[in-house]
């Protein structure tokens, strides 16, 4: 099969690599239908692989073929793929079906516990991390699944967002995602930060949210603390000044969710925290229960998923979809590896 393997920094080459095989009862061979490029795979991507890998963990695809047995699934389903994987060898894996195992992975992540990843023409999964894409949901949307989940467990990590002005630093996919999870949790006023105007747009266009541009940090600052918020998402990363005006703003003893990754670290003002009793609180990863309804909200249509995805490239344009996720004002940039299953 075709398949871009990331091979040196920032490049995916399209090589042949071999077809996945059924080996155990409960495996099955998906045929992927769209694989989104993540903020994580942009930082995998960044660095020299340890081993030539396959990335991509957002995607959903068309069942190719089953083992014997594959809990009702068969060729031809729809279906969106769980990321986290299990080994199914350590003593948590055998004790319990769902047991905490003790070396956890990510479908295309760089270490050697991750499987391959979907930015290929077929990956092998199993069963237990499938569930059944609706008809009417296209495998695009259904793939968003993983990028809420994370929206949602950044909710489960906070106070009460009920009736409460929340502010989230970035727009993007993430951002975005999180405004609708607000509004259906009941939040007050919903306010999004970024510095791409395009980005605001699509909020804007999304309900009834405010929005505030990034460039001019004076007016922003005055902006965010005429809101009296006491609830932030930090989301845009890097060496954004956005934590930093965060606790600026912040109502006293406010919590700060913390969702972006930050590799440098960051400087913070530990006066202001202490001072006015702030919460700093980590996010990583996603809970089952965030994973749970995540999928139930996108196959209920009760995500408005399409205005998120802007770009869709074939698999051997596979550099150029990582270069256009990385730069300029695009949203969800995905991989279609199979023609024939391109905008199914
Ligand atoms: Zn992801
Ligand atoms: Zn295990």
């Amino acid at each position: 099969m075709r398949a871009a393997v990331h091979t040196d920094a920032f490049e995916l080459s399209l090589q042949d690599w071999p077809d996945p095989e059924i080996r155990a009862p409960d495996d099955v061979i998906v045929r992927v239908g769209s694989v989104g490029i993540c903020g994580s795979d942009k930082h995998d991507l960044d660095h020299f692989p340890a081993r030539p890998q396959i990335p991509g963990h957002e995607f959903a695809g068309v069942i190719h073929e089953v083992g014997a047995d594959a809990a009702g699934f068969k060729p031809g389903d729809r279906v969106l793929v769980r990321p986290h994987t299990r080994c199914g060898k350590c003593g948590e894996c055998l004790k319990t079906p769902r047991g905490e195992c003790l070396s956890p992975g990510v479908f295309g992540c760089r270490g050697v516990q991750h499987p391959p990843g979907a930015m290929a023409e077929q990956i092998l999964v199993r069963a237990e991390n499938l569930w059944k894409v609706p008809d009417n949901i296209p495998l695009a949307h259904a793939a968003l699944a993983d990028p809420l989940a994370v929206a949602i467990h950044a909710v489960e990590r906070g106070p009460s967002v009920r009736a409460e002005t929340c502010v989230i630093m970035g727009a993007g996919v993430i951002g975005l995602l999180l405004a609708q999870v607000l509004r259906l949790d009941g939040a007050g006023e919903v306010a999004l930060v970024d510095v791409l105007a395009s980005h605001l747009e699509v909020a804007r266009g999304q309900g009834e949210f405010l929005t505030f541009s990034g460039d001019d940090r004076e007016k922003l600052e005055g902006d965010l603390n005429a809101l009296k918020s006491g609830i932030f998402f930090e989301l845009a990363g890097g060496e954004a000044p956005t934590l930093d005006a965060a606790i600026q703003c912040i109502r006293p003893g406010g919590t700060v969710l913390l969702v972006s990754q930050r590799p440098g670290g960051a400087w913070i003002n530990y006066q202001r925290v202490m001072g006015n009793e702030l919460n700093l609180h980590g996010v990583a990863g996603v809970s089952d229960e965030a994973w749970e309804r995540a999928v139930e909200l996108l196959f209920s249509g009760r995500i408005n998923a399409a205005p998120l995805i802007t770009h869709t490239y074939p698999l051997e344009e596979a550099t150029r979809a990582l270069d256009t996720a990385c730069h300029g004002d695009s949203l969800k940039v995905c991989l279609s590896p199979n023609p024939d299953l391109m905008g199914c």
